[in-house]
């Protein structure tokens, strides 16, 4: 499936992703939770944030 990073807006694939799970972006290297559809079928990602 496609991603778009909603940080760096970069597009990439990964093979699969369940809801809950997270995959991290290789051009920023943020982490990304897959949130599942949203209402028009597109698939959501909400950046994990790190405590610094
Ligand atoms: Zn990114």
């Amino acid at each position: 499936m496609d991603i778009t990073c909603t940080e760096c807006q970069n597009e990439f694939k990964i093979e699969k992703v369940s809801v809950g799970e997270t995959v991290e972006c290789p051009f920023c290297g943020i982490e990304l939770e897959y949130k599942g559809k949203n209402k028009e079928g597109k698939n959501e990602f909400e950046v994990i944030e790190e405590e610094k």
